[in-house]
């Protein structure tokens, strides 16, 4: 047997075969053709082929991991038909009289290299994504399997590294657990891991030798068995059981109340990025939504989307959620956050820059636009609109001020609205210092725990080589939450925490004894919170 360590980023057990596996780039030749027009036929009956496998990706993606995990494949899809794209292929085969293949991967490695010098963040990412669709291309003119493929039988996956895009191809029911040696806890992958409940390592000095042999993945110590003993096997076997007995208990509490031992009862909701999510927001039988990170209409769009195109969806949100909650967060782009038409810039600094509502009221027409959108659905469910990025009280009065100027404008034209409760993001430490001052101007305070983590500590979240110092539990991040807590509620704010440590079961019991009104976790936390809740009573504020 042998044995490696890793960071967990999911817990849970997998047990199968190590696939491992590779990238596989192909050497790709330069042959001279007779028949050019053949060779065209053969490189557009590849792009059909690349198109509908695109198209099947992203539909099955869709129903995996949310429309905006999946969104990438739409993109490929159109850069695969991209009139300068298909011009330069076309112009290589004829002109220089050579193979298809050849064509796509010259055309593929000179796009990849231009957009790879532009001085724009977004254009340089556009790089891996050409070289990925003339990967595609090239593997079909050849024959060969695309990238993303783990065959027939289920397999944890050993990589170096995973982007996204691969690991949302994998078959789900084909992939047990994944390894890899780099990728950082979060990266869109590990949240893509968590997404899909699947046990995953990170940071682990993978081997190739290992490729086939039988393994444990242990997602609770984060340790990697490979040919286990027989005495591993049939305790891991056994801690994979009681997962599942878990589980089962589990859905026992669907339909319970979220309330402790000695009768307090917390807002128990969920996050979502998107429509899609909404589904397991409902099956794992959340009170509301407690986060819908709006930004996700922008990023998956190619232009800022329309009043209508919002209005729409946030009406669908509310009314699927049928009078339940539903906490929309304005935009809060920019930082890690890009896209294109918003031509940001670089920065040298993106997550203390021009991000979040600082560019909602230095732009007021695309916010605007949003809170237009809100306030219509609003007549629809039971939406509540939350700002992020917040560090002043000057901050909220700009934004009431323009929430009073659309709600004028609503009623001159008679649109009907609701009764949208509004509240803020605390996740800088600027917004904990003044939540007495910011709780007289709003309905309710939700942490934001990821960013106010990044701030008070100020570690950048994005950096994997910080990743061990990252400390959430940090006494400095917990006294925060109980300041804001404490500041709100003497100014009548209900306050909940919508970032990641609001699904730590280590910290629910320290939440309620500070008094938390709400938790906000991703879907697959809420039955497990429920439990805790139900578990406890609450005690009195903790000494930090
Ligand atoms: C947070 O910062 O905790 C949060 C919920 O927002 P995001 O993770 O989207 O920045
Ligand atoms: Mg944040």
């Amino acid at each position: 047997m042998e044995k490696a360590t890793g960071k967990s980023i999911f817990k849970g057990i997998a047990i199968g075969r190590i696939l491992f596996y590779q990238k596989g780039e192909q050497q790709v030749k330069r042959v001279k053709v007779e028949d050019t027009e053949a060779e065209l036929k053969r490189y557009e009956q590849a792009t059909e082929i690349a198109v509908g496998q695109l198209n099947e990706l992203y539909q099955n993606a869709v129903k995996e991991v949310g429309e905006t995990n999946a969104a990438v494949f739409e993109v490929h899809a159109i850069m695969v038909q991209d009139g300068d794209y298909v011009d330069s292929i076309r112009n290589i085969i004829e002109t220089q009289q050579v193979n298809a293949e050849f064509a796509v991967a010259t055309t593929g490695d000179n796009f990849s290299k231009m957009f790879s010098e532009m001085d724009d963040e977004y254009f340089k990412a556009r790089a891996a994504d050409v070289k990925d669709i003339s990967e595609r291309i090239v593997n079909i003119l050849s024959g060969v399997e695309n990238s993303g493929d783990i065959g027939d039988e289920p397999v944890i996956v050993v990589a170096e590294d995973l982007a996204p895009s691969e690991t949302v191809q994998m078959d789900k029911e084909k992939l047990l657990a994944f390894v890899t040696r780099l990728g950082s806890s979060n990266s869109h992958t590990a949240i893509l891991a968590r997404t899909m409940n699947i046990p995953a390592l990170i940071e682990v000095e993978i081997k190739e030798e290992w490729n086939g042999k039988l393994a444990i993945v242990d997602g609770y110590s984060g340790t990697f068995y490979i040919e286990p003993e027989e005495e591993i096997l049939a305790q891991m076997k056994e801690r994979q059981d009681e997962d599942i007995r878990n589980r089962k208990l589990l859905q026992q509490l669907k339909g319970k109340e979220d309330i402790t031992l000695d009768g307090k009862k917390i807002k128990l909701y969920a996050n979502i990025g998107g429509v899609k999510d909404v589904a397991s927001v409902l099956a794992n039988d959340a009170a509301g939504i407690g986060l819908f990170r709006s930004e996700f209409l922008y990023l998956e769009a190619d232009d800022y989307p329309s009043e209508e195109s919002q209005f729409l969806v946030y009406k669908k949100v509310a009314e699927n959620m049928a009078g339940k909650k539903v906490i929309v967060r304005t935009l809060d782009i920019g930082a890690d956050k890009q896209a294109d038409y918003f031509q940001l810039g670089h920065e040298d600094n993106p997550a203390m820059g021009y991000r979040a509502i600082r560019i909602c009221l230095d732009r007021v027409d695309i916010f605007k636009t949003q809170l237009r959108a809100l306030f219509r659905a609003s007549a629809f469910g039971n939406i509540a609109i939350m700002y992020p990025m917040i560090i002043s009280v000057n901050e909220v009065k700009k934004i009431k001020e323009i929430v009073e100027l659309v709600k004028k404008e609503l009623d001159v034209q008679e649109v009907p609205y609701g009764n949208v409760e509004q509240g803020i993001m605390i996740e800088t430490p600027a917004a904990v210092m003044i939540s007495d001052l910011l709780a007289q101007e709003v309905d309710f305070f939700s942490i934001g725990t990821n960013d106010l983590t990044q701030y008070t500590l100020a570690i950048d979240r994005q950096n994997s080589k910080l990743d061990n110092i990252y400390d959430s539990h940090h006494p400095a991040v917990l006294r925060m939450i109980q300041k804001t807590i404490e500041n709100g509620h003497k100014h009548g704010c209900w306050v909940g925490i919508c970032g990641e440590l609001g699904a730590d079961p280590t910290l629910t019991q320290a939440f309620l004894n500070m008094g938390i009104d709400e938790l906000s976790v991703s879907p697959t936390f809420v039955l497990p919170i429920r439990k805790n809740i139900r578990e406890m009573k609450v005690n009195g504020a903790p000494e930090l």
